[in-house]
């Protein structure tokens, strides 16, 4: 049950859209304060609004997770007017086909900077308060299939973020075995899910729907189950993706 996270504070990156907005209106559906973290307020902003009378509540704060410096404020701000951090959901990602052999290597950066950079330093940020209040909390990567087995698509780079998620869930469980603590970590890699993502990549709406897809609300159903284990069980890894997915 999602009982014991009522009340307390959830932090979503890339909460201004697709798989992250869906994540945050329903954890604020479960009774969270949940705060987002995306560039594009306005859209935080006007999901809030539509929220009033649930029976937890969303504030986006304007973050750019690719600047390092922005993710450490925000989780000062956090800690000052919400409280201690109890879930961080790290979902901000940047999807771009950019080829290894004649791409460009700024938008390698780019794709590195929010992807994988961004995911390290909010958790740091995360922990550190969870651990400075006693708070056994609980920290889920959005990572991707593509964090698992590279496919014979035009994604060039971005597999190699996907896959830098994969061994820093690992990694992050190591050390949180080795620091004796009971703090959870949880990786879910969707398939291809219908969002702004692929937009933005330039592949049309007509072309998505032709390809087998799941939906913001399926990942959702993911992220809840990971939540809701009782406190000795932690789910590590999740690979979710539609019936057929090629
Ligand atoms: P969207 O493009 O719909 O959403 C991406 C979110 O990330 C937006 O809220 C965006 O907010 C945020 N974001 C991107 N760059 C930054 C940044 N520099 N600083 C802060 N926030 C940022 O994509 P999805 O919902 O599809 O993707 C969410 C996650 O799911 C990603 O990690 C993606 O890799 C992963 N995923 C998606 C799949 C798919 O098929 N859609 C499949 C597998 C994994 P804003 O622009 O307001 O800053």
């Amino acid at each position: 049950s999602m009982d014991r996270w009522i009340g307390k504070v959830a932090v979503v990156t890339g909460a201004s859209s697709g798989i992250g907005a869906a994540i945050a209106e329903h954890l604020v559906e479960c009774g969270m304060k949940v705060v987002g973290l995306a560039r594009r307020l306005e859209k935080m902003e006007e999901m809030s609004k539509k929220l009033i009378g649930k029976n937890g509540v969303l504030h986006g704060l304007k973050v750019d997770v690719s600047i390092p410096e922005e993710i450490i404020e925000a989780f000062g701000v956090i800690e000052k007017r919400f409280g201690p951090v109890h879930i961080l959901v790290n979902n901000a990602g940047l999807f771009k086909c950019t080829s290894l052999v004649d791409g460009d290597y700024k938008q390698w950066k780019e794709i590195f900077d929010v992807n994988v950079m961004g995911l390290c330093v909010a958790t740091k940020e995360a922990i550190q308060s969870m651990k400075k209040n006693n708070v056994d909390g609980h920290i889920v990567h959005i990572n991707s299939v593509t964090g698992h087995v590279i496919p014979f698509q035009l994604l060039n780079v971005y597999p190699a973020s996907k896959f830098a998620v994969t061994a820093l869930t690992e990694t992050l469980r190591v050390e949180l075995v080795q620091s004796e603590s009971k703090i959870k970590v949880t990786s879910i890699s969707p398939g291809f899910v219908i969002t702004e993502l692929s937009e933005k990549a330039g592949v049309s709406a007509e072309t998505a729907e032709k390809y087998p897809h799941i939906f913001p609300e399926d990942v959702v159903d993911s992220v809840v189950y990971a939540l809701s284990t009782p406190p000795h069980v932690q789910v590590h890894e999740l690979i979710v993706r539609a019936v057929n997915a090629k």
